[in-house]
């Protein structure tokens, strides 16, 4: 059954440090847009951080906006246009959708459009909400024995993937994940799937080391306050060898300079995580050891490739779930959040549905 009118709750961040829960009205779907109500919305350290300081770069929000970018739910309208969803689908959201058919997008690589509409980017709403619209074409349907959180965490898992594409990441591969959050656990996952022969995985915090355990990787190692070079020897000394793939989830300087000096002769050099515009690296060292650095910007072409690995079970994420609120705790979930415990917070956006 719909809601009243108007009974749409979601959470929105009005500028850094104000976040409210608001009623906002239910949408009306274009013709090419499916009225979705949300069931499973993950919160990103994205989400937290435009709570925190209102920004993340260039993107600042000026205007209110209704966070949330990692979530599923199931289609209640369709557009006139729309042909391949119907009322009662359950559905995987992703969450950027281009806007026009430039060259990137000619090239299959809309990611990179720099008009692209992404949720909870500002000035783009999200849809940690009850009630939302979003293009069809970028809702997927999820098979019976895919969970909504399941479909939810095809946001993150797509990082993992896009992330190991790009590092190149293959049979026999020997791996290095620096940073053990819930985008290094999705590289760990998807590295051993993609054919990792080990996997080596960097963190601070040792409950974290032991999620990572949990999803697959075969060594860790708790930093605490050795030199980028001393890290670097300790991922060779567990590996065998020099990886030849670093994936590099921090975004913190201490540890790309780690990922340039552990990274193999010829090998690749991946940034995930983001940190301060200006950062000092070894960059010689990696010159003259051809150690490709190279970036990533989200992810594209992923969801279909994500739910055939989930329908086949080829692939396991729910143990990145560790905490569940319903949507009328967000506040309490962002909380929980920002404080760094557990891995990935789920809200439940339908009252009459709080199941995985
Ligand atoms: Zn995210």
């Amino acid at each position: 059954a719909m809601a009243a009118p108007g009974q749409n709750l979601a959470v929105v961040v009005h500028r850094a440090g104000d976040l409210r829960l608001e009623n906002h009205p239910i949408p009306e779907p274009g013709p090419n847009e499916v009225l979705l109500r949300m069931h499973s919305v993950g919160i990103c350290g994205s989400d937290v951080h435009y709570w925190q300081h209102g920004r993340i770069g260039d993107f600042v929000v000026k205007d209110p906006m209704v966070l949330g970018h990692e979530a599923s739910g199931t289609v209640v309208k369709v557009g006139s246009g729309v042909t391949h969803l119907k009322p009662g689908d359950r559905v995987a959201i992703e969450p950027g959708v281009p806007r026009e058919m430039d060259e990137f997008c000619k090239t299959g690589r809309y990611n990179l459009s720099p008009t692209i509409f992404f949720c909870a980017t500002p000035p783009d709403n999200g849809n940690l909400c009850r009630y939302y619209k979003h293009s069809a074409s970028y809702c997927y349907k999820l098979p019976d024995n895919v969970t909504f959180e399941e479909g939810a965490l095809i946001e993150p898992l797509s990082v993992g993937i896009h992330a190991c594409k790009r590092g190149g990441v293959t049979l026999g591969s020997k791996v290095f994940v620096s940073g053990s959050g819930p985008i290094g656990l999705v590289n760990v996952l998807v590295a051993k799937m993609m054919g990792a022969a080990a996997v080596v995985i960097t963190d601070i915090s040792a409950s974290r080391l032991q999620k990572a355990k949990e999803v697959g990787a075969d060594f860790t190692i708790q930093v605490k306050n050795e030199t980028p070079q001393e890290v670097a020897s300790k991922v060779e000394s567990l590996l065998g060898c020099m990886p030849e793939i670093t994936v590099e989830c921090t975004g913190v300087q201490a540890c790309i300079q780690a990922g340039i000096y552990a990274t193999r002769s010829g090998g690749t050099l991946v940034l995930v995580g983001l940190g301060p515009e200006m950062v000092t690296v070894p960059i010689v060292n990696a010159a003259v050891r051809e150690v490709d650095i190279r970036g990533i910007f989200r992810y594209c072409n992923t969801w279909p490739v994500a739910i055939a690995l989930l329908a086949s079970k080829r692939i396991n994420v729910k143990p990145l779930v560790t905490h569940r609120f319903p949507l009328e705790k967000a506040l309490e979930a962002f909380e929980t959040t920002k404080r760094g415990e557990g891995i990935k917070v789920m809200l439940k956006c339908d009252p009459s549905d709080h199941n995985p």
